[in-house]
């Protein structure tokens, strides 16, 4: 709700409702007057899936509650800059007790599973979790005189208030130690919020990271963040309503806090496949699992306690191997060997528990979960490719691949964050590519060229919106999808066919057990109904970003931002010298294209500019030119100086509001001119 106000998005967003009021019988409406109910095809497949699915094994929502000790006087956590970062109390509906036919049983049950808020003991004495502050679960672990706090949060905001609720409960201590388990934003953007960067710097606070893991945690969003971002707006269904037809889950937690994410680069890097080590009386073995969930990765193993912390190895759901808002896919087989190496290693753990969902108590119980998850990744991987090594291609895989029917029967092998069928085209596409080997897919015709031929052939809109009806009427939704998104690709204005398609993409939402796959379907309808929601708030690229990230990484990212067209028959050479960090770039803009190559000189450059790295990361955030530094007598020039604003000129700022589908952007979109070496504002932090 808060969060769509501050988008200014004008909805008859009417049924407001409170936490504190919310009754069986107060259970919102749809949220879109435009929205439809599921469909008889939708009430019977969640009646299918009711009977099959093993609900009576209950033991996932006794070990959810076990350990609670308390939870805070409020639903909402604000941000500094005023907005509610963090709101349980939009989701409260989900504990009425009452059945919601709009999502998928499964959906439904991980959806309550996660409400779960508070202060929970994992290990009497020693091991605690506040859980529901954010997309990710805060660890604290008690030292001899402190806290080791594991993986701190997205947001500084939701951070602090989660270290102020375990000091309020149980004793004001310090932080002694902070632990970053892998590179995704959700795991350290917080980390102000429970440690100064100063004690961190002087040795007082030790932060252990996973090698490779500040490269990481920048590199996986510099090139196509921007993509990615607009993209994460429909897998997250950030701004979409929260009410049983829209937003209810994020599979590994409620959604993302929007508040402050920071970065302080760690001081202890762990760079061996096992080590060790005892901060504050406590024992902590760490183990790689690095190609997994993320490119750098670690669990962390507690002899002491036989605790298992098992990062985002392992957690309540099968995971993205492909992740809609778009990343390199990642290693299906690697992953299952990982979980494989865990359960041979720390197989005698009594207690595991993780970044995200809730933990698994006594050693048998924690067995048969990682033998679940090993046996569906590297299930993912194998069959797969067993097929495709029979022709099968990625165009067919998610019809041909199934999950093997004992899998199937497991709470921990099912699939809420990752999709299994675009998991299956995710590890055809990471070995063999997009291509199916049919010549015809060679060359395709972008959509907007094919679809008024084929609208043209199929006899026009009539015909075709009569027989997506008829298709839609005996719930063959994806073969409605088929003929309308044709039509509306070639009449994007058409609104009889945007409504029916998306009244279609609703029910497919409504029956998707993923919530990535139905926040995707749920928006995909929004935006066809109501356009596109206006004003994205800017997530500012911050000063740990910028400063985080390399110079290389930075001129890569100016040869994407670059528009080729304006530079044909250009060419400049220019050499960047950065004194405080011994570094020099060579860079040249030749047939459209600007390169750079580190550790180089060009011999007769155009242009020669001297600055400090630590001042050049103002021209990254956007807040000086080369000239203001120069004039500061912090850069030097020398050559043509008419270079520097005849590149500046060349470049474009990137926003996340490109339209997807056809029609919705509410005016024609206009490409604003960059005019500035700076980073996108959008943010370069991405989450799982
Ligand atoms: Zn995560």
């Amino acid at each position: 709700m808060n969060i769509l106000r501050t988008l200014g998005v004008t909805l008859a967003l009417s049924l407001a409702f409170t936490a504190a009021t919310t009754r069986a019988a107060d259970v919102p409406a749809h949220f879109d007057p435009q929205g439809k109910p599921p469909s008889t095809f939708t009430l019977e497949i969640r009646d299918r899936l009711k009977a099959e699915l093993p609900f009576s094994d209950k033991r996932d929502f006794d070990e959810a509650k076990k350990g609670f000790i308390a939870e805070p006087p409020y639903k909402q956590i604000m941000a500094d800059a005023g907005n509610v970062a963090w709101d349980m109390g939009s989701y409260q509906w989900l504990l009425s007790g009452q059945d919601f036919a709009s999502i998928h049983p499964s959906l439904q049950r991980q959806a309550v599973l996660n409400m779960a808020y508070g202060l929970y003991e994992v290990v009497p004495g020693r091991v605690y979790q506040v859980r529901g502050y954010d997309l990710a679960n805060i660890s604290f672990i008690k030292g001899d005189t402190g806290w080791i706090v594991f993986d701190p949060l997205t947001a500084a905001e939701t951070a602090r208030a989660a270290l102020k609720f375990i000091n309020e409960k149980l004793g004001e201590r310090p932080v002694v130690g902070v632990v970053y388990s892998h590179s995704h934003g959700d795991h350290f953007g917080g980390v102000r919020g429970v440690v100064d960067e100063a004690d961190v710097v002087s040795g007082k606070v030790m932060v252990i990271a996973p090698e490779g893991f500040m490269d990481a945690a920048i590199s996986e969003n510099v090139f196509a963040g921007t993509a990615m971002n607009r993209r994460l707006q429909w897998q997250y269904a950030v701004l979409l309503q929260r009410n049983p037809f829209g937003h209810v889950d994020q599979s590994i937690g409620k959604n993302v806090a929007a508040g402050n994410s920071g970065l302080i680069p760690p001081n202890r890097i762990i760079g061996k496949n096992i080590e060790e080590i005892t901060l504050d009386g406590v024992k902590m073995v760490f183990q790689d699992v690095s190609d997994t969930e993320a490119p750098v990765e670690m669990n962390t193993y507690f002899p002491q306690f036989k605790a298992l912390w098992a990062s985002e190895l392992v957690t309540n759901t099968i995971h993205n191997i492909y992740t809609l808002r778009g990343a390199a896919v990642r290693n299906a087989l690697n992953w299952s060997k990982e979980i494989n190496e865990t359960l041979y290693k720390f197989g005698e753990a009594e207690v595991m528990f993780a970044s995200h969902s809730w933990p698994r108590w006594g050693n048998e119980r924690i067995k048969e979960v990682l033998r679940v998850q090993r046996d569906a990744y590297a299930n993912l991987n194998n069959q797969t490719l067993h097929y495709v090594n029979q022709g099968v291609t990625i165009n067919e895989i998610h019809n041909v691949y199934q999950v093997p029917k004992s899998l199937q029967q497991s709470w921990a092998a099912r699939s809420y964050h990752g999709d299994v069928q675009n998991n299956v085209r995710g590890v055809v596409n990471r070995f063999i590519g997009h291509f199916d080997g049919n010549p015809v897919n060679l060359i395709p015709l972008s959509p907007q060229d094919s679809a008024p031929l084929y609208v043209e052939m199929m006899g026009g809109s009539d015909r075709i919106i009569a027989k997506g009806k008829e298709l839609a009427a005996q719930g063959k939704y994806l073969q409605a999808t088929e003929i309308l998104n044709k039509l509306v690709f070639a009449e994007p204005r058409n609104m009889p066919a945007r409504q029916l398609l998306a009244d279609v993409y609703e029910q497919l939402g409504y029956q998707a057990e993923s919530t990535s796959v139905r926040n995707t379907f749920l928006q995909g309808a929004f935006e066809l109904r109501n356009g596109m929601p206006g004003g994205v708030p800017p997530r500012s690229t911050g000063p740990d970003v910028v400063r985080a990230m390399s110079t290389e990484q930075w001129l890569d990212f100016l040869g994407i931002s670059m528009d080729p067209k304006k530079a044909e028959g250009m060419r400049h050479t220019v050499n960047l010298v950065t004194p405080d960090n011994g570094e020099k770039y060579a860079i040249e803009l030749e047939n459209a294209t600007l390169t750079n190559i580190k550790g180089f000189l060009a011999p007769k450059p155009d242009l020669t500019i001297t600055v400090n790295r630590s001042d050049l990361n103002r021209v990254m955030m956007g807040v000086a030119s080369f000239d203001q530094l120069a004039q500061e007598g912090k850069a030097s020039l020398d050559g043509d100086r008419t270079i520097i604003g005849k590149l500046r000129d060349l470049m474009v700022t990137f926003t996340p509001d490109f339209e997807i589908l056809p029609g919705t952007a509410p005016t024609q979109r206009q490409v604003p001119p960059g005019r500035s070496f700076a980073l996108p504002a959008s943010g370069l932090i991405q989450t799982d």
